[in-house]
């Protein structure tokens, strides 16, 4: 089973509801989960996981160079590029590769095999064992690189579960194209959210792609404090049910800046977030 734990915005708690989730599974189940940590633009699992991470492979996208000896500018590659990102204006067939997928249409549709492809690093995975022997693995996008996408997809080939074994994606925040590609392949999607209008208004955003993308899904509230009945009417009206609420307490919010884990502060979530798990896959 694959779980994906997002949220509309950043900052709602998701990697710590993420990994707590981890440590309860490791703690009532075997094997223990894959954890993926698929944030690859600001992975920070492992700050509550404390992975060893022995192996890394870089990750790279094919792009295309013209040899514009070949080439007779006719626009076939423009035309197929899905992403505009080669053009050719008047005798000069330009390639923008901040905007390339690396999909090697224009290589193939070329008539005078004038495009070549170099590999442009992107990144690097990483993997290792981590505290209760979670299987961890991550991506990591190199610093000015755009393409968050080819990372976690390449993550996702890269970190395959075993036999029986729970793989849990920790999303980027938002609802844009890594979003997507992190809950492609999702069996549920954990929502974690927060009391508050902002949280809200971000939540209804990812419903919508969880709508989207047909996968069923259920809430968690973040720090909260007390009844917000827009949030719970909006559960209630959208058939998500509200799985689990952590309190909006200081020894949470201390515990949680230090590194620790909702199993860590308070034992008892580690029952708490097993029952949830039994309830999704219920
Ligand atoms: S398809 Fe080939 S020949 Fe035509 S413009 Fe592109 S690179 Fe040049
Ligand atoms: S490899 Fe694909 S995305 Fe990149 S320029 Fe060619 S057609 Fe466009």
């Amino acid at each position: 089973m694959k779980i994906a734990i997002a949220s509309g915005k950043g900052g709602t708690g998701k990697t710590t509801v993420a990994a707590s989730l981890a440590i309860s599974l490791a703690a009532n189940q075997s094997p223990p989960p894959l954890f993926l940590d698929c944030d690859v633009e600001a992975p920070n699992a492992h700050l509550f996981l404390h992975p060893a991470l022995t192996e890394q492979r870089e990750v790279g996208l094919p792009i295309p160079v013209v040899d514009e000896a070949k080439c007779t500018h006719c626009g076939k590659c423009a035309e197929v590029c899905q992403y505009h990102a080669i053009a050719v204006l008047g005798k000069k067939t330009l390639v923008f590769p901040e905007l390339c997928h690396g999909c090697g249409s224009c290589t193939a549709m070329c008539p005078e095999s004038a495009i070549s492809e170099v590999p442009e690093r992107l990144g690097v995975l990483e993997r290792g064992a981590a505290m209760a022997n979670i299987a961890f693995a991550r991506g990591v996008l190199d610093v000015g690189q755009p393409m968050a996408v080819p990372i976690i997809r390449q993550l996702k080939k890269w970190a395959q579960p075993a036999l029986g074994q729970v793989t849990l994606y920790d999303s980027p925040p938002g609802t844009s194209c890594p979003v997507v590609e992190t809950l492609r392949d999702s069996d549920y999607l954990l929502l974690v959210t927060e009391p508050t209008p902002f949280g809200l208004h971000d939540l209804r955003l990812a419903a919508h792609v969880a709508g989207e993308l047909g996968l069923p899904a259920g809430v968690i509230i973040n720090r909260d404090n007390g009844p917000y009945p827009p949030l719970d009417e909006f559960c209630a009206q959208q058939g998500l049910p509200v799985l689990l609420r952590i309190p909006f307490e200081r020894a949470i919010a201390e515990g949680v800046a230090q590194g620790k884990t909702l199993v860590d502060i308070h034992p008892e979530f580690s029952t708490a977030l097993w029952n949830m798990f039994r309830q999704i896959t219920e």
